[in-house]
């Protein structure tokens, strides 16, 4: 028998990094961990919230990874870490041995951070910050809503997963509410001062949804600090400003996943230091993690992100265990967003590490140009369904 990876999750990351081990050594055992039968991407789940796309569509399974790339898929969550030993414990009680562990867990949420929001509220007040059955709750409830309700979304401060997702996910309520709820309001409350393509989603609400969205920033009382789910309000400015929603979204602050912290794998910023070359954990040298939960550099917490980090541990696993050197690999990030089904924008850019750190390469990527064209935003609309069939066939398929 070759070694032996274990890899805890299965979304972009791990998925990603399972499948890479296995193409660039097959003597290699990989045992993929992940709790779920089916995963549902957060990548398109704004465009489930639009009415452009059903649950089905953004919906992954693990049958190919296990038959055609030979991972050893395992329906169990790990419960624990224990990094003396090169083990880990699953929920069912077995424990799996590994020479080398990969951990991309994702993120859970700081609860403390705001008064009166808790893990209890999540199905009155969604987050709809991971996908799956919380996009469906706060659909059905976007489609109860009557005509001239209001929409509030409270959207987290920096660093948290995906950063443009909470704008692309106004612009896709707004082409909702446009055909079927015309006279209802969306209002962004902001932790935050300025947000990611902000420029270029402004112009499109502006062509597109003329005043329906209006976003807060933190200084004019976006900052929320309360929250009353039964009433779904939201208090800022130390109670003295308030907003009542007929949908509240509420994306609380972000950290790294359970078993990330609860493993000791995270510092106190709450997300997990590593070498930003191999992405081995600073924590322990048989623990790699990547994805949302990683401290990557420049390199935003993206499915697309997670997607290259994947490919990179898999390199730098193979090349340790042969004795080479990790070599210093460019890593790519893009993120395209939809303002309307036929309205897209992006971001993208090259990274390489420097002196330790991953940094953007001088020169590389930004973001869509200001006065394109209509057939331009079209096209990049195309760009971004034939981004996510690309991607989630490289990662599930
Ligand atoms: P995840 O993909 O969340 O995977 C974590 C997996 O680990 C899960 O399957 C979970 O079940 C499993 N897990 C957790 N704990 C355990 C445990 N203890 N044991 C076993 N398994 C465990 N990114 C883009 O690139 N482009 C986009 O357009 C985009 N749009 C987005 C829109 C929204 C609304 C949101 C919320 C996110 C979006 N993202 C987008 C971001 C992207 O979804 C994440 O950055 C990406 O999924 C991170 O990958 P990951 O592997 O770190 O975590």
């Amino acid at each position: 028998r070759g070694p032996h990876v274990v890899v805890v999750g299965g979304g972009s990351g791990g998925a990603t990094a399972a499948k890479y081990l296995r193409r660039f050594d097959p003597s290699i055992q990989v045992t993929l961990v992940e709790p779920n039968a089916t995963y549902h991407t957060c990548y398109g789940s704004n465009w489930v919230l639009g009415g452009i796309a059903e649950m089905d569509q953004i919906q992954q399974t693990y049958g190919t990874l296990q038959d055609q790339h030979g991972v050893t898929v395992v329906r169990d969550i790990v419960s624990a870490i224990e990094a003396d030993k090169n083990q880990v414990v699953l929920g069912s009680g077995r424990r799996l041995s590994y020479d080398r562990l990969v951990v991309s867990p994702g993120i859970d949420f700081r609860f403390d951070a705001v008064e009166g929001y808790t893990a209890n509220d999540v199905r009155q007040v969604p987050h709809a910050w991971k996908a799956g059955e919380q996009t469906q709750i706060l659909r059905d409830q976007l489609r109860d809503m009557p005509n001239g309700g209001t929409f509030v979304m409270v959207a987290p401060g920096n660093p948290f997963r995906c950063p443009p997702g909470p704008y692309e996910r106004a612009s896709m309520v707004a082409h909702y509410f446009k055909q079927h709820k015309p006279r209802s309001k969306i209002i962004i409350l902001d932790n935050k001062e300025n947000f990611s393509k902000q420029g270029l989603f402004m112009a499109g609400w502006q062509e597109l949804y003329g005043e329906m969205i209006e976003w807060v920033p933190s200084s004019r009382g976006g900052q929320v600090e309360r929250v009353d789910v039964a009433s779904r309000t939201v208090y800022s400015d130390g109670g003295l400003t308030r907003f009542r929603a007929d949908v509240l979204n509420f994306v609380p602050a972000q950290r790294a996943g359970d078993i990330a912290v609860n493993s000791g794998l995270t510092n106190d910023t709450g997300w997990c230091p590593v070498n930003q070359l191999t992405f081995q954990s600073q924590m322990d040298e048989n623990i790699f993690v990547i994805g949302d939960a990683s401290i990557a550099g420049a390199m935003p917490k993206s499915g697309h992100s997670a997607n290259t980090q994947g490919k990179v541990v898999a390199a730098s696993i193979v090349r340790a265990m042969r004795g080479q050197e990790m070599l210093a690999l460019s890593t790519v990030n893009t993120c395209y967003s939809l303002v309307s089904p036929q309205y897209g924008i992006s971001v993208a850019a090259v990274y390489r590490v420097q002196d330790g750190n991953i940094g953007g390469v001088p020169g590389s990527g930004g973001v869509s140009p200001g006065n394109a064209t209509t057939a331009f935003r079209r096209q990049e609309a195309n760009y971004a369904r034939g981004w996510y069939a690309s991607i989630t066939q490289d990662i599930w398929g």
